[in-house]
């Protein structure tokens, strides 16, 4: 059987990276997409002879449609997506900018809705597919200050769950993880006062390691009867 080829969006730093290293432990051939840490991706492909990495803004279509077309050219089909490029951002609601609004949502939102669209045509000719999408927490209950974000993270799950119903037919699952508070540089301006109180409020008493996720994800990819769901790796913060 042929090897599986899975593109992984945001794949040079914290859980993107940490997901690309379990699917390519685990013998799948991975397209590490990266955007400003060229040196980072260049030190993940040098680990790994089947990491393969390709540079893309994948806010912008015609990097997404050049992150395809040079997977499909090369590797023929696409087996599995992990749309798991992000930015954060902290600000009060009055504040934010229209820019703001436009970089947090088009990185974050319009990135899965392009990235997907342009990846599931060959899916869905070869009526086989796995689709993640990155959510958040924040998407399920929604963050103070942080409102770009957490309503990006929302439309990611609506979509998850909208694709889940029009592709399964198709034989594609879609589904979402939504992480907690996970060790990565996003989270590198909390203090260890600040980590110690968010570790108070957690049932599991501890922050989440980017390999937490990559578990999940190693599930999702190998399992064949989920879809449309939205996953909570969270240490139980935010039960609902
Ligand atoms: P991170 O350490 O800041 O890494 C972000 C990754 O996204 C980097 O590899 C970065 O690539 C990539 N990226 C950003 N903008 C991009 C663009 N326009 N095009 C291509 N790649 C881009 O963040 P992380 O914590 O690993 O977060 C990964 C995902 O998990 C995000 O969607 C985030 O919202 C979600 N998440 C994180 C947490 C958490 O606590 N850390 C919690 C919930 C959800 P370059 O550096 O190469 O530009």
């Amino acid at each position: 059987m042929s090897k599986k080829i899975a593109i992984v969006t945001g794949a040079s730093r914290g859980i993107g990276r940490a997901i690309a290293k379990m699917l390519a432990e685990n013998n799948y051939i991975v397209i590490a997409n990266y955007f400003r840490s060229e040196e980072e991706a260049t030190d993940l492909q040098n680990k790994f002879d089947n990491i393969d990495i390709f540079k893309a803004d994948v806010s912008k279509r015609e990097d997404v449609k050049k992150l395809v077309e040079y997977t499909l050219n090369k590797y023929k089909k696409i087996d599995i997506l992990v749309n798991n490029a992000g930015i954060d951002q902290e600000k009060l609601f009055q504040e934010i900018t229209d820019e703001d609004w436009n970089s947090v949502i088009n990185t974050n939102l319009f990135s899965v809705f392009c990235t997907t669209q342009e990846v599931v045509k060959n899916m869905i000719h070869n009526k086989n597919g796995c689709i993640i999408n990155m959510s958040s927490i924040w998407g399920l209950v929604g963050a103070s200050c942080e409102s770009i974000y957490s309503i990006s993270k929302a439309g990611i799950d609506a979509m998850t769950k909208s694709l889940a119903k029009e592709l399964g037919p198709s034989n594609i699952r879609v589904n979402s993880i939504a992480p907690g508070f996970i060790d990565t540089d996003m989270n590198k301006e909390y203090s260890k006062d600040d980590i110690n109180n968010i570790k108070q409020d957690i049932p599991l008493q501890k922050i989440g390691q980017p390999e937490d996720i990559a578990k999940c994800v190693k599930w999702l990819v190998e399992d064949e009867y989920t879809t449309g769901q939205v996953i909570a790796i969270d240490g139980g913060w935010q039960i609902h």
